[in-house]
Parts: C-alpha cells; structure tokens; sequence
C-alpha cells in the first residue's frame, strides 16, 4: 500500500515525500484508514519506533478544521521528551497545511510561559497529565471542541502512576470525544481503562 491509498491528501504526502516517509508500516496501514473512515474508539498495541505517531499523527492532521481556532486534538504523553518529540513530528507533518498549531506543555517549565502561549487555542495539545490539570484548573485550556483524545504510551503512564489524572482528563471530555489508545502491552490496568472508557 502506498500513504496515498491510505487516503491521506497532497499536503500529508507532500511532507512525507519530503522526509522520505514513503512505505507505511504495518501500523499505519491499519490505522489510518480506521481513523480516517471510521467513528470508532481504537486500541493499539505498538512499540516505539513502529511509526505510532505518523499511525495517529496524520488521519487527525487531516481531520482538523484550520479555521476554527480550538483545541481539536489532545495528545496525552508520560514525559516532556515524548511530548517534545510528538510535537515536533505533528509540526513536521503539518508543514504543507495552512495554519495548524501546536504546543508541547509539560511539566518543569514555567507555566506562566503555556498559559501566555494559549491565550490563543492552538488546535493541537501535546501535554503531560499533570500539566494539562493544571491548565484545566486554571481555565487556561478548553476541551469543549475537542474531536480526539490520544493517549501515547498508555501503559507508561499507568507506571508512571498517572491513572487518577487519566481519569479525571477523559471525564472533563465530551462522551463523543474519539479515543485513541497507543500501548506497548496490554497489562490489566490498561483493559480497565479500555472497559471503562473506550
Ligand atoms: P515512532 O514510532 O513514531 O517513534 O517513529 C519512529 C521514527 O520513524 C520517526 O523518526 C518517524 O519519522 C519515522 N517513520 C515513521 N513512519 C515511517 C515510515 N513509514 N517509513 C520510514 N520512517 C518512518
């Protein structure tokens, strides 16, 4: 299969083509036709270094309206590497559409700093558990637009012990919020948040 079978548009292929992404992986090819053509809650099992973040990253990039300045995708991650990362693939992906922002926010840097950054939405928020509370809190982010939440490296967060914060994340959304589930493995704390929510 090629991307473009996979039914992305010219401005997805134009910066995969430019990054020499040119053969889907095995799990792009079964996500991005899901995301892209389906309503559904989805689990993935894949590792680090599978392409998970191109397998979410690109069906959501195309899905997003540009023109309506609200925060339309939330990416939970468990570390600020991970957040750095995910936003710097998005930000690499989305560099042929017009006008899609993101911000990385993570603990251990100044909130003062997000909260300056969000005083206009981005459409995509890369964040740490903690962190996005925080903001949540503060009145500083609003999930009422918000058409998915992705929770990367499910697992590592639950080891991380961010569970109660996951919790209290996925019930401040909109029961209609799509749900996208990436996991290295599948222990039973991650199918009770899979039985719960998704
Ligand atoms: P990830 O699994 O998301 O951490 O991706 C690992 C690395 O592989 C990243 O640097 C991606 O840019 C790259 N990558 C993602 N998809 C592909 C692909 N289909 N072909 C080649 N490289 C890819």
């Amino acid at each position: 299969m090629t991307f473009s079978e996979l039914g992305l548009n010219t401005a997805l292929l134009k910066s995969l083509a430019e990054n020499n992404i040119l053969t889907p992986s095995e799990i792009q090819e079964k996500a991005i036709p899901f995301i892209l053509n389906t309503n559904k809650n989805l689990v993935a099992v894949a590792q680090t270094g599978t392409g998970k973040t191109a397998a979410f990253g690109l069906p959501v990039l195309q899905q997003i309206d540009p023109s309506l300045q609200q925060t339309q995708v939330l990416v939970l991650v468990p570390t600020r590497e991970l957040a750095q990362q995910v936003a710097k693939d998005l930000f690499v992906f989305s560099r042929h559409i017009v006008r899609i922002h993101t911000e990385a926010v993570y603990g251990g840097k100044k909130i003062e700093e997000n909260i300056k950054k969000l005083e206009i939405p981005r459409h995509i928020l890369v964040a740490t558990p903690g962190r996005l509370l925080d903001l949540l809190d503060r009145k500083i982010v609003d999930l009422g637009y918000l058409k998915f939440l992705i929770l990367d490296e499910a697992d590592e967060m639950l080891n991380m012990g961010f569970e109660p914060d996951i919790d209290r994340i996925v019930r401040a959304c909109k029961p209609k919020v799509r749900k996208l589930l990436f996991t290295s493995t599948l222990p039973a704390a991650i199918k009770q948040i899979i039985r719960q929510y998704m």
